[in-house]
């Protein structure tokens, strides 16, 4: 199923970021409270990501890399009902076959019990060594090297190695954001750019990912809608206005966990700062919204982080309203 699989693969993996955000969401899903992730060349020579989490067992590795292959899914209604990260089993398969993988990993199994050793299979294209036994901490270290080697078609897309790791750079961010409690770092090229310790307020993870200086500036909101009207919550930092950017990248939305993109959210912040932010700047603003989960499809596309409200104008009013609160109630 080579050529499926990089079919696959062209449907979600489209740069070393894609890699990146399939193979941490993986490591989260493995409840791990630590993920390490080193790049070298914008991660078209290296992406490795090594985590703490729940391993792999080494009789299952190979299943792990079968196409369509899951441990989340147990029946039809928790496609429904989905809630762990990952794209249905086919995130692992996708990237073997379009680079050179190799996964290192030590489990325990549902006593907390250590496997006796590691295991490490390779995986490139359609070639699948056996299982062998290795040397390894407990948890899983996933290395890609030479991604699309095989596919010199879609490697010619890939932008220059400081445009790449931008994005993976973007993307750990968002995803810290929102996992506070797991500790993340991020390295290129043998340097490190993000070093964050779990946290556990959301808020300090909040403020180490926007950095230190940034902190005096930033003003809390909360607002909590009536039951009747749904329940849904926001939270999120603002940016006092003279903090206002010249990109909307200190933006940072999620939606019922996940780091999301929407128009709407961004249209409702901006509306927010009416008036005492240029239409031209972006003001610096962290929302996290919680809903009911049949009140919203965050599952639209799973290489997008595009979200679906049943209600958008009611999302729209309560986030516009709840920024624009705080912002009247601070002394600007
Ligand atoms: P999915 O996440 O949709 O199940 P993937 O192809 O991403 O599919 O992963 C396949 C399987 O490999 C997972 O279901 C999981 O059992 C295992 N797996 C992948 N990465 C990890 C990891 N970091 N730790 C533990 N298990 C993992
Ligand atoms: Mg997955």
């Amino acid at each position: 199923p080579l050529l499926v699989n990089q079919i696959a693969a062209g449907e979600v993996i489209e740069r070393p970021a894609s890699v990146v955000k399939e193979l941490v969401e993986n490591s989260l899903d493995a409840g791990a409270t630590r993920i390490d992730v080193t790049v070298d060349d914008g991660g078209r020579e290296l992406i490795r990501i090594a985590d703490d989490g729940n391993g792999i067992p080494a009789d299952e590795l190979p299943l792990a890399l079968a196409a369509h292959a899951t441990s989340k899914l147990h029946s039809a209604e928790q496609l429904a009902a989905i809630d762990t990260l990952g794209f249905r089993g086919e995130a692992l398969a996708s990237i073997a076959s379009v680079s050179r993988m190799r996964i290192t990993t030590r489990a325990r199994d549902e006593q907390g019990q250590l496997a006796e050793a590691a295991a490490t299979i390779e995986a490139s294209g359609d070639q699948l060594s056996d299982p062998a036994p290795a040397a390894g901490a407990p948890g899983t270290t996933i290395e890609i090297r030479d991604l699309f080697f095989n596919t010199p078609a879609r490697r010619k897309f890939l932008r220059t190695a400081s445009t790449e790791f931008g994005h993976i750079n973007e993307l750990i961010q968002r995803l810290a954001m929102v996992h506070h409690a797991v500790a993340f770092s991020l390295t290129h090229n043998g340097r490190k750019s993000l070093d964050l310790s779990a946290e556990r307020e959301r808020a300090r993870r909040c403020v180490a990912v926007l950095g230190k200086d940034l902190e005096e500036g930033l003003l809390a909101f909360e607002h909590v809608d009536t039951p009747e009207r749904g329940g849904m919550q926001v939270w999120g930092l603002a940016g006092m206005p003279s903090l206002a950017r010249a990109t909307g990248k200190f933006q940072y939305l999620c939606v019922n966990g996940r780091p999301v993109r929407d128009r709407q959210l961004t249209h409702a912040v901006r509306e927010a700062y009416r008036g005492l932010v240029p239409p031209d700047r972006h003001p610096v603003a962290v929302v996290f919204v919680h809903m009911d989960p049949a009140e919203v499809d965050v599952n639209v596309h799973p290489a997008k982080a595009e979200v679906r409200f049943r209600n958008p104008s009611a999302v729209h009013g309560l986030v516009l309203a709840a920024i624009r609160q705080r912002l009247l109630a601070a002394d600007l």
